[in-house]
């Protein structure tokens, strides 16, 4: 193949011992060169099959090796050719053995080649071998040059030893451990080969060895320079002066993997960047730890200490690297701190925060995001920062973070936040304010996303709870507000999962108002009269400020219009029939007339609660909504009682239960558990503001 001015295109691919250990291996080489003659003329560079150069080198195990030839050539071949082939490398066994000791090392390219031009041949590619020692004159950069451009002939495959060279004085020697990689570069700058390849048994250079760090990754590309860096300070993926005939070429050098030629691959070249990647070697007794490409020595060193590991000497070289020195047997744990504080961190979001609400559950909030700000940062790559707080007294607001509480500034601080806060801020509602809920609309609409435990919000006519969603929608920002029903439940989640995906609701059933589940969960008729358990809730804070607002079922009106609308049913508050424990004219007298009048009543619950037992039932406070065969949707709350299979039956103190039959789950899904407490109000908060 040529290019447009008619010069032959040469194209050099590179295998490692690993790549041609065995006839398999062999096989999948041989795949990638044949696929490669259709775009150029394949110079094939070849190492010895693994592990034979250091037989060689050592002298033992010949006889081993020598056997391992064979059995790839049986693989291979069949008939005459595997005769010929086994006689030839029998000779070639033989020639090794006659030949000085220092002349032996070379013999291994010599076996792995001879057998890879062989079965070129055989399936019908036309091959050529070119020796190498003829070649490649060591120290003679002008004869090689010369040399590798005389030889080169008209076939579709060059196989060459890597390796192994020529002496000046006519006799042979090699390029170095490791070497076959230089040959590939040296053919290839001769050659001005339009592709250099080398195939090896790892994705190309990584951040990291990956036999030591499980977590390294591949490096897509990179400069001359960082290949460079890293292959000289111990990355053994690539042999360093390698680089150098590449880059005098301008030849980008392609790292690859025979084992998933599809999978990653480094590019190097001048075009691309200079990278980070960890390197490491053992000199006299220490290992020593390059970081390529970086000089940050104090995160170095605090990532170590955190690791237990105490370095020996930290050290930038004056060529932008840092080399930390640890004792070998730390090596790899070092090596694995490094690279998670280096390369396994996740690029930093900062979420700006505006807290609204300094009771139970705003401070458990703050104090929630104070613990755990640091663990969040590790695990999402989220930086959590409070800007403002909100509170009646006034509030703060600093682009900068707020540490500790200064004076208050008085005015709007819906306005205030809206002028500065960043497009993604959270707005976080724990007030129980009623009027609040009036500005989410322009926070939504500056782009600040809004979480709220507030549930007063969301209980609003629902034309405003619909324009507060479009608002959100329209600009993208995010509304959430699971703890208003539940605490920590996901209860809201699950339900616009549903609708998200077309079910339909047909009924629900929520027992969630944990103070009437405290108090009837109590209520047996005996122990305590009914009044005596509504005053102990509201002395332990667990009732509204005025506890006939949960008796009245305000409450759990308001949950039902949230998971009613969450469910997509357009529900009104006065869609729904409420049954009180208690008249509606008992809400204007005073409280002590109001625990008078529930003492007095105290026959009446007496006899329901008996009734209840008497059925084997218990009493609970449910909050409903069902379907009707018109499509309409009737609703209620109300003290019923529940039978033992009912799974509100067994609910304890604060406990809620909720019960959500759909279209596509005619069985109900059933979400019970803890229904209040203000730090997992807060954790709920939290997940809110990160999901
Ligand atoms: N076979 C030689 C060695 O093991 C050269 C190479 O594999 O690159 O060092
Ligand atoms: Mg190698």
């Amino acid at each position: 193949m040529q290019d447009d001015k008619g010069q032959q295109m040469y194209r050099v691919l590179k295998f490692g011992g690993s790549s041609v250990a065995d006839a398999t291996h062999i096989s999948q080489v041989l795949d990638i060169v044949e696929a490669e003659t259709s775009l150029g003329q394949v110079v094939l560079v070849a190492s010895a099959i693994s592990g034979a150069t250091d037989a060689l080198l050592a002298g033992e195990g010949l006889d081993a090796l020598e056997q391992r030839h064979m059995r790839i050539i049986r693989r291979l071949f069949t008939g005459a050719e595997r005769a010929s082939a086994e006689e030839e490398m029998r000779g070639l066994f033989l020639s090794m053995k006659a030949a000085p000791a220092e002349e032996r090392v070379t013999f291994g390219e010599i076996f792995s080649t001879r057998i890879l031009e062989r079965k070129l041949r055989t399936d019908g590619i036309s091959a050529a071998w070119l020796d190498s020692r003829k070649l490649i004159i060591k120290g003679s950069r002008e004869a090689t040059v010369r040399n590798i451009r005389a030889a080169v002939c008209d076939v579709q495959v060059m196989v060459a030893p890597g390796f192994i060279c020529g002496t000046p004085e006519g006799g042979v020697s090699t390029l170095g451990r490791g070497g076959s990689d230089y040959s590939a570069a040296i053919y290839a700058a001769a050659l001005g080969a339009e592709s250099l390849q080398i195939w090896t048994d790892v994705p190309g250079i990584m951040t990291a060895n990956p036999r030591q760090v499980p977590a390294a990754r591949t490096i897509p590309s990179m400069s001359y320079r960082t290949a460079l860096e890293m292959a000289s300070h111990g990355a053994k993926v690539l042999y360093a002066p390698t680089v150098a005939p590449a880059m005098e070429s301008g030849i980008a050098i392609e790292i690859r993997n025979t084992f998933a030629p599809a999978g990653g691959k480094t590019v190097i070249s001048g075009a691309a960047p200079d990278m980070m990647g960890l390197a490491s070697v053992k000199v006299d007794g220490r290992s020593i730890i390059t970081l390529v490409g970086c000089v940050d020595a104090d995160t170095a060193v605090r990532s170590l200490k955190a690791a237990g590991i105490d370095p020996k000497s930290v050290k930038a070289d004056g060529a932008g690297n840092l080399e930390v020195a640890v004792l070998p047997e730390v090596e790899v744990p070092a090596l694995r701190a490094l690279h998670r504080t280096f390369f396994e961190t996740l690029p930093q979001k900062e979420i700006c925060l505006f807290v609204a609400g300094a009771g139970a559950v705003g401070k458990a909030l703050l104090e929630l995001i104070d613990r755990s700000a640091q663990s969040v940062l590790e695990r999402t790559g989220k930086r959590l920062k409070v800007i403002g707080l909100g509170r009646s007294g006034g509030y703060n607001i600093d682009l900068s973070g707020i540490r500790g509480l200064s004076t208050p500034m008085q005015g709007d601080y819906v306005d205030d936040f809206c002028r500065i806060a960043p497009r993604g801020s959270v707005f976080v509602d724990c007030t129980t304010s009623e009027t609040l809920y009036t500005r989410y609309e322009q926070l939504l609409r500056r782009g600040i996303n809004i979480v709220s435990s507030n549930r007063r919000s969301f209980a609003v006519p629902y034309v405003e709870y619909a324009s507060m969603h479009a608002a959100a929608r329209e600009s993208g920002a995010f509304f959430r507000y699971e703890t208003t029903v539940g605490a920590a439940l996901p209860v809201l989640e699950s339900i616009s999962r549903g609708t998200n995906s077309c079910e339909e609701v047909l009924a629900i059933e929520a027992v969630v108002s944990c103070t009437l589940n405290q108090i009837l969960g109590a209520y047996d008729g005996r122990t305590a009269t009914f009044a005596s358990l509504v005053k102990a809730a509201q002395d332990s804070g667990l009732t509204e400020a005025d506890p006939r607002a949960d008796l009245m079922g305000r409450d759990a009106l308001r949950k039902l219009l949230i998971l009613g609308r969450e469910a997509g049913v357009q529900l009104e508050a006065s869609d729904v029939e409420v049954s009180p424990l208690i008249p509606s004219n008992l809400g204007s007298v005073s409280l002590e007339q109001f625990y008078r009048a529930l003492e007095d009543m105290e026959p009446r619950f007496r006899e329901a609660v008996d009734d209840a037992l008497e059925n084997g039932c218990r009493l609970r406070f449910v909050a409903s909504l069902e379907k009707q065969d018109d499509g309409s949707y009737l609703s209620g709350i109300g003290v019923r009682a529940v039978a033992p299979g009912h799974p509100a039956y067994h609910l304890k103190g604060t406990e809620n239960a909720i019960l959500v039959r759909s279209s596509f789950h005619p069985l109900p899904i059933v979400i019970a558990g803890p229904g209040e407490g203000a730090l997992q109000a807060a954790s709920s908060i939290l997940n809110d503001i990160l999901r």
